[in-house]
């Protein structure tokens, strides 16, 4: 049966602290929705409740669930001290998007995951990350965001690995995509295999070792600033949509 308006939960995140060292804001950038209503999606964004019975609730009426960018993940979720460039994290945060994709990797609930998403579906999964990849991996190109620059920016290669559920989805020949994040893939975790990669070898995408009939797709660009300009970005998010519809 096929689901007309699919749900797809959105985690939202917290604003980076003020000066109070507090914040109380949920922020989500507009764009995740838009990619998702555009292809005929419900999306919904599921704010940090404490209560992981209520969470789960929440959970249990998702068809599929978007990681969005955001804040570095905790480096301690993977069992490192923190590095001196490691970025802003948000324990809640981490606590909440870890629980939801332990729960849908062991349902086969559909997942995209953007960016940091990448890095917390690898996280979840037994992995680990470069805290920052510029001064952790000599050789590697800029990946992060510069000042000013446009957030569709293409900055570098990517290519899917030809077979991959990915390149099944935008081709295996060579694009450029843009590229926002100073965090990257650094231990791929098990179940996980890397399904895209830069021109220097920075995983750009990860997705399950034996999907079956599972859409657990991961990349580290941002595909939801591409979609309404580039063919293949808006192909993974309608692939992802006709998962969680299926
Ligand atoms: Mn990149």
């Amino acid at each position: 049966m096929y689901k007309q308006h699919p749900l797809i939960g959105i985690t939202a995140f917290r604003e980076v602290p003020v000066a109070d060292g507090h914040s109380d804001r949920y922020v989500l950038r507009q764009r995740y929705v838009q990619a998702l209503a555009v292809l005929g999606a419900a999306p919904i964004i599921v704010p940090l409740l404490e209560d992981e019975g209520a969470l789960r609730a929440i959970y249990d009426a998702l068809d599929g669930l978007l990681l969005p960018g955001g804040t570095d993940v905790a480096p301690g979720q993977y069992g490192e001290m923190p590095h001196p460039a490691l970025g802003t994290v948000d324990e809640e945060l981490d606590r909440v998007e870890l629980t939801l994709v332990r729960w849908a990797l062991r349902d086969g609930l559909p997942i995209l995951g953007i960016c940091r998403g990448i890095q917390l579906l690898n996280v979840a999964a037994g992995g680990s990350l470069y805290q920052d990849v510029q001064t952790q991996r000599p050789g590697t190109l800029v990946h992060r965001w510069l000042n000013g620059e446009p957030r569709d920016l293409r900055k570098h290669g990517f290519v899917a690995v030809p077979g991959s559920q990915l390149a099944g989805i935008v081709g295996a020949s060579p694009w450029q995509v843009n590229s926002l994040h100073h965090q990257a893939v650094k231990r791929v975790a098990p179940g996980l295999v890397v399904s895209a990669a830069a021109p220097d070898g920075v995983v750009e995408g990860l997705e399950l070792d034996q999907p079956e009939d599972r859409f657990v797709v991961a990349v580290q660009f941002h595909p939801e600033d591409l979609y309404d300009t580039e063919p293949r970005a808006a192909a993974l998010f309608r692939a992802f949509v006709d998962a969680a519809g299926t």
